[in-house]
């Protein structure tokens, strides 16, 4: 069985599905099976809420002020068990602030508006912008949605007025000038932009 919590650089993650709707060309996927302290990243089969509660249980929260969903997956994959989770945290742990990475297609994969009830257990949300335009997010984050780049946006500034703060990122395999772009159109939404180094 994979890891379900793991901890890396002293922050804690949940990784609850393995599936996602992307093949971005950055993804740490590709390069490496494990990550931090995880001892194993690709689950047999995606775990179930009882199995994700029983992590929950045992892992020994208290050093952490933040724990964040993000894995070797989009969360919003396994969106069931990712707001039972959230919910469960914030019962057990209420000080302990929650973030989600995610790429930001969650209600076209769930056919169904997620921004909301997301933001009622999660506090924070980085939303991967991946690319400055439409076009680019195609190639870059190769998702199995077409046009996806908009509804990824059109979430983005859902969010933003829901969650307590929000984060777009990219990750510097795009060109200095996609980078730029990005930042003009985080600019132009009021998100903050994170640029990643790939490594
Ligand atoms: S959305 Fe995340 S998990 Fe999915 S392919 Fe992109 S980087 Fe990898």
């Amino acid at each position: 069985m994979a890891d379900i919590i793991y901890t890396y650089n002293n922050n804690v993650y949940f990784n609850i599905t393995n599936r996602c709707t992307c093949k971005c060309i950055f993804c740490i996927r590709n390069e490496h099976d494990t990550l931090g302290e995880a001892k194993k990243m690709w689950h047999d089969h995606n775990p179930s809420w009882d199995e994700i509660k029983a992590a929950i249980d045992a892992f020994d929260f208290s050093p952490y002020k933040e724990a964040v969903f993000c894995g070797y997956g989009e969360p919003t994959c396994a969106y069931d068990n990712l707001i039972l989770a959230a919910k469960y945290m914030k019962e057990l742990y209420p000080d302990i602030k929650l973030r989600i990475n995610t790429n930001g297609l969650g209600e076209l994969f769930n056919k169904k508006p997620i921004a909301e009830e997301l933001a009622k257990y999660i506090d924070h949300a980085s939303i991967s912008l991946n690319a400055p335009n439409a076009e680019r997010y195609q190639e870059v984050t190769r998702p199995r949605f077409e046009n996806a780049f908009k509804d990824m946006i059109a979430f983005s500034k859902k969010a933003k007025n829901l969650f307590e703060s929000v984060q777009f990122s990219v990750v510097d395999v795009i060109s200095a000038e996609e980078i730029e772009a990005s930042k003009a159109l985080s600019k132009e939404l009021g998100i903050p932009l994170r640029v990643r180094t790939f490594s």
